[in-house]
């Protein structure tokens, strides 16, 4: 069979590769897109189950500067509403509307914890300055997508002026660039106040990202139809600009000096650009590097064993449920996005030591200590719960709801258990377990409406999309990570020790998310097209 040569071939069909190949093939350069999975869209997605919609990633999307100027140089219009969040802990539950609601969540927490008053107010006080920052971080429309040349009402009037705020603003956000449970263990005493606001991050989360959560709740836009309407509506712009795609095809060698990858059917595939866009540690092991320069061979080698002994951050475990109860009932409860915690108690050394112990004990994981850990680990902790309907009503069958409940979840601990025979008891007891909580605590109807439940665990996760240890934004933060971690840096991003191969997405900056997937793809467009 003759070999397909291309001008650049895109790796991973996630956003970071949608947005990297449309910007290409948008220019007229021959573009492949190679996607794992039938559908592309990787942690962006969605799916339909007995009439319910569901997303099995991201749940709401946050601007960022980022998402709508992708969509609007990409010329789609993509139809969204907002995706209002509340809050909760017990019976507390708050909807949050604007800036105002930062006042009734403070009256919340000391309704919560009246003895730490005095620590409730200097944590908002941080999370208003906070607030402001993030106004200037996202206040313009991200640089990489303007024509500076074309564009200068947008370079006098809205970049210049904004890159004096950004200077100012920028050294007291770096200030923050430390792990958010020491920083806040010197403001608040109080253990389970620190964990109720901490605790549905990603352990070791930077500080000035985590208390930035304000702000998003108040940003979180929903496209209608589900999250996987935001990665069709990029993939539909590619194949009309004469993008090709070829699904279900995972990439397992690449060939550095001759250009060339190999799927798992052996079948190659030429380049002159290649853009990996998956995870970033599959990449460094598939790589063979013959034939390049003695120096360009010790670069790679370098980042690959840099890279190697790092992991990827927190997983999660998601929960679907479908009840035959009607929206009104859920919406008179609490928002279609909604973080609520059964307890003020905080988790505490549950899932640090606790878990830790469990996860080094030798002989094999204890069946009778998981799951009483567990117990513990599922009343006290922190939930992500997405309602679709409530976001758009024509998401579940008339007069029902489907529910997406989460957690953040340690990849090892699955992993451990899925190497004994009752890894699917646990699951089991694991999904019951979490609707009896959420049943006794916030969703009563819960106790007999519900009519069928699933769930994706940190191994379905790793093994749909391929991402290192389970991990849904990239590289954890608790060893420093081997990528560019500041946004000044952003375009170093993107590149590799190999002149002709690219990387974008979730494992090449960090923190990372959707926008960041978006804009080093972007980046890594930029980068090829400018040669
Ligand atoms: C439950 C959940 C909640 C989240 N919440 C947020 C949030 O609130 N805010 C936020 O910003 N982000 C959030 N994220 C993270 C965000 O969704 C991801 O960071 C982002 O979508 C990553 O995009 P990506 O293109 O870099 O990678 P991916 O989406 O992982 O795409 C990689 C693609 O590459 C494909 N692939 C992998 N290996 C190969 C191979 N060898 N050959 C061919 N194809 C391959 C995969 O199938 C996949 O389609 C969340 C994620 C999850 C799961």
């Amino acid at each position: 069979m003759a070999e397909k040569r291309y001008h650049s071939i895109v790796v991973g069909g996630g956003m970071a590769g949608l947005t990297c190949a449309a910007s290409l093939a948008k220019e007229g350069r021959r573009v492949l897109l190679i996607e794992k999975n039938r559908e592309c869209g990787g942690l962006v997605n969605s799916f339909s189950h007995n009439g319910f919609q569901f997303d099995t990633g991201i749940r709401a999307l946050e601007n960022a500067g980022i998402i709508f100027p992708m969509l609007n140089e990409l010329g789609i219009k993509l139809d969204i509403v907002k995706s209002p969040v509340s809050v909760g802990v017990e019976k507390e539950i708050l909807n949050i509307e604007d800036i105002k609601s930062l006042t009734e969540y403070s009256n919340l927490l000391k309704r919560l914890y009246p003895e730490s008053e005095a620590e409730t107010d200097h944590i908002i006080r941080i999370i208003r300055k906070v607030m402001k920052h993030m106004d200037v971080l996202y206040g313009i429309d991200n640089p990489f997508f303007k024509d500076m040349g074309r564009d200068t009402t947008y370079l006098f009037k809205e970049l210049l002026p904004w890159l004096l705020k950004f200077l100012f603003t920028i050294g007291k956000i770096n200030r923050m660039n430390v792990p958010v449970e020491p920083y806040l263990e010197k403001i608040v005493k109080n253990t389970s106040l620190r964990d109720i606001i901490s605790q549905h991050f990603f352990r070791n989360t930077p500080a000035f990202f985590a208390l930035s959560y304000f702000s998003l709740y108040l940003d979180y836009f929903y496209p209608k139809g589900g999250m996987g309407k935001l990665a069709e509506a990029v993939e539909k712009r590619f194949l009309e600009w004469g993008g090709e795609i070829i699904r279900e095809t995972s990439i397992e060698r690449v060939l550095a000096f001759e250009k060339r990858v190999t799927d798992q059917n052996k079948i190659d595939y030429i380049y002159q650009n290649l853009v990996w866009a998956a995870d970033l540690k599959t990449l460094y092991r598939i790589t063979s590097t013959e034939g390049l320069s003695g120096k360009t061979r010790i670069k790679f080698e370098k980042v690959k064993s840099r890279l190697l002994e790092k992991r990827g951050g927190d997983s999660v475990f998601t929960l679907f449920v479908e009840v035959d109860e009607p929206i009104e009932s859920f919406k008179r409860i609490a928002n279609g996005h909604f973080f609520y915690s059964p307890s003020r108690k905080g988790l505490g050394e549950i899932h640090r030591g606790e878990l830790d112990t469990i996860l080094s004990s030798s002989g094999g994981p204890d069946r009778s200590r998981i799951f009483s850990w567990l117990d513990k680990f599922l009343a006290l902790n922190t939930y992500e719960i997405s309602v679709p309907a409530l976001k758009d009503p024509e998401l579940a069958p008339a007069g029902k709801t489907g529910l997406i409940i989460s957690f953040l979840a340690d990849y090892d601990l699955f992993k451990m258990i899925a190497e004994t025979d009752w890894y699917k008891e646990f699951i089991t007891e694991l999904e019951e377990r979490i609707i009896k909580v959420l049943a006794g605590s916030v969703y009563p109807m819960l106790n007999e409406k519900v009519t069928a439940h699933f769930s994706f665990s940190p191994l379905n996760y790793k093994n749909r999309v391929g991402t290192s240890e389970g991990a849904i934004t990239g590289w954890s933060f608790r060893e420093p990570v081997p990528v560019v971690n500041q946004i000044m840096a952003a375009n170093r991003a993107v590149v590799t020790p190999i002149s002709s191969i690219f990387q974008a997405g979730q494992w090449t900056y960090s923190p990372a998310g959707v926008p960041m997937a978006v804009l080093t793809g972007k980046l890594a467009a930029r980068k090829i097209l400018s040669r």
